[in-house]
């Protein structure tokens, strides 16, 4: 197969990308950079910057000024028009958004033209939240004549630090209650995909948004630990692993910062006999090998009544074998490569391991080799039978398209085994029965429970996790609050 040339955006074709800093472009101090990848074909698309502790001091500056001047002095009201006005930025732009993204992060153009709804909804919602997000009155119980009430102010300066999976939705996820609120930003995007992030930035200014209010440091690991520690952050967004969740909680007790913090997961996906299965076959595989396995969420557990055990995986590898594998700017492809050379490594190694530990790939289970996908990323997607539940590919995060299958009797024994994880994030339950729906949505310890659906995400649903999958919520009101203060105010009438 021959790859596809792209008409490559003009944003990539001015050079070093240069960070976002006080609404300048600029280079790092020390004057490193570092490459971006194309995991579909190995190559460098991009030379980016490679901001250290000193730009991060920089940024944080900026970022406080931007907080305590000119950005303060915007009404809610004027910051729902800029939103308003940046969702239709991001609109107009959106085919160049997830060029950006097919290009650095491999996802099949299919997918990433297809989050153009999201980003622009995340926006237009947050806008709404701008104007209706307020303090309560509360009658003081113990002071006669007196008027008590809150008042909900922006917590500061927010330090975001985000995974590649997602490149341009994670990083609209991020800015939306930070403009919402008030609060200003120093974003640190994930080393494999900085790209669409940095695009947005200039959307921002574009927008309106005063400089200052978005910063994009660039980097590596470095940089993020620099925002998680630094003394002028008030809080850390974070999405990614829960080994460097755990660092960030450490690095951010100094100046006690608040802190939010999406984690990974080992997501049960859950089928009844009773279910549609012609709904339940396709939406299982999906809830997984889509973005080639590289959603958090991932179900990748998969549960499986024993009466339908057999003929289940088997349908469910059958759909596996049809997915299109190949060049994510091919409009065809369901699935791209994964992100990088280490990521491949880790999913290969875990399907190594899961093979010596016994289980069986019903199809799948090595990467891909041979013919024209040789030098690219690529892993098809994978169903592995006779898991054992202790066995380490059924219990560690994968972040590949891997999915363990295991059979289950009751309904008492799904909700036991499910929640026999580290992680609580997600979950899926298939069933035509509502007592059985409703007993395992009440059962399980995750933050969604998704029913006859897998991975659908509102901008009005609070997304996050239990456990080591992380605390804070992601959308909704609750996501606003938890980039707000609350001050009270108590006053004695005469
Ligand atoms: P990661 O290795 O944890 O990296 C996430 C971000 O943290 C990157 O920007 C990374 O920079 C930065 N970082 C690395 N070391 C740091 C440190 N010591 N202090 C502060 N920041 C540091 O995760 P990833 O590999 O990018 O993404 C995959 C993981 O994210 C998976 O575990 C997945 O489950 C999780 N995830 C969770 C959600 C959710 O909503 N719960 C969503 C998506 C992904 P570099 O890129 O330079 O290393
Ligand atoms: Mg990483």
């Amino acid at each position: 197969m021959q790859m596809i040339d792209p008409a490559l955006p003009a944003f990539l074709s001015h050079g070093v990308k240069l960070m976002l800093i006080d609404g300048q472009s600029v280079p790092a101090l020390s004057g490193n950079t570092f490459k971006s990848f194309n995991p579909a074909t190995g190559k460098v698309l991009a030379e980016v910057t490679q901001g250290g502790a000193e730009d991060v001091d920089r940024a944080v500056a900026a970022a406080r000024r931007a907080f305590e001047g000119p950005w303060s002095k915007f009404t809610p009201f004027d910051r729902q028009q800029l939103m308003l006005r940046l969702a239709d930025l991001v609109d107009r732009h959106y085919d160049e958004l997830a060029m950006l993204d097919t290009l650095d992060l491999g996802a099949p153009i299919a997918r990433t033209v297809l989050g153009r709804r999201r980003a622009v909804a995340l926006l237009r919602y947050y806008a709404g939240l701008a104007t209706s997000t307020h303090g309560e009155t509360i009658e003081n119980s113990v002071l006669a004549e007196s008027l008590s009430y809150t008042l909900k102010e922006p917590v500061g300066v927010v330090g975001a630090i985000n995974p590649w999976n997602g490149p341009i939705g994670m990083a609209v996820w991020k800015l939306c209650p930070v403009l919402a609120t008030g609060c200003t930003m120093v974003m640190k995007p994930a080393e494999q995909a900085p790209l669409s992030p940095l695009r947005l930035a200039e959307l921002c200014l574009e927008a309106g948004v005063p400089p200052g209010v978005v910063n994009v440091v660039t980097g590596l690991g470095d940089a993020g630990a620099a925002l998680a520690e630094h003394p002028g952050v008030d809080k850390v967004a974070f999405t990614g692993s829960t080994e460097v969740g755990r660092k960030i909680v450490r690095a951010s007790a100094g100046n006690l910062k608040r802190l939010s913090m999406e984690l990974g997961g080992k997501s049960p996906n859950i089928v009844f006999a009773d279910a549609d299965l012609d709904a339940a076959v396709p939406g299982a595989a999906m809830a997984v090998f889509a973005n080639s396995g590289q959603i958090c969420s991932a179900g990748t557990r998969l549960y499986v009544q024993r009466g339908i055990y057999e003929e289940f995986v088997q349908r469910v590898a059958d759909y596996a074998k049809t997915l299109r594998v190949g060049d994510p700017l091919d409009p065809q492809t369901q699935l791209g490569p994964v992100v990088s050379a280490e990521q491949i490594e880790r999913i290969t190694s875990y399907m190594d391991l899961g093979l010596q530990e016994g289980a069986r790939a019903l199809t799948g289970g090595a990467r891909l080799t041979e013919g024209p996908l040789r030098d690219g990323y690529f892993v098809p997607p994978t169903v592995f039978v006779d898991v054992g539940e202790d066995m380490r590919i059924a219990r560690e995060e994968i972040f590949g398209p891997v999915v363990a299958a295991m059979p289950f009797d009751t309904v008492e024994e799904a909700i036991s085994r499910a929640n026999n994880s580290e992680y609580g994030l997600g979950s899926g339950v298939w069933t035509r029965d509502l007592n059985t729906a409703h007993r395992i949505a009440k059962g399980l310890r995750t933050g969604t429970v998704w029913v006859n659906c897998y991975q659908v995400l509102d901008p009005a649903i609070p997304f996050g996790g239990y456990k080591m999958s992380g605390f804070g919520r992601e959308s909704g009101n609750e996501h606003v609050q938890e980039y707000l203060q609350t001050k009270a105010v108590v006053l004695k009438l005469d």
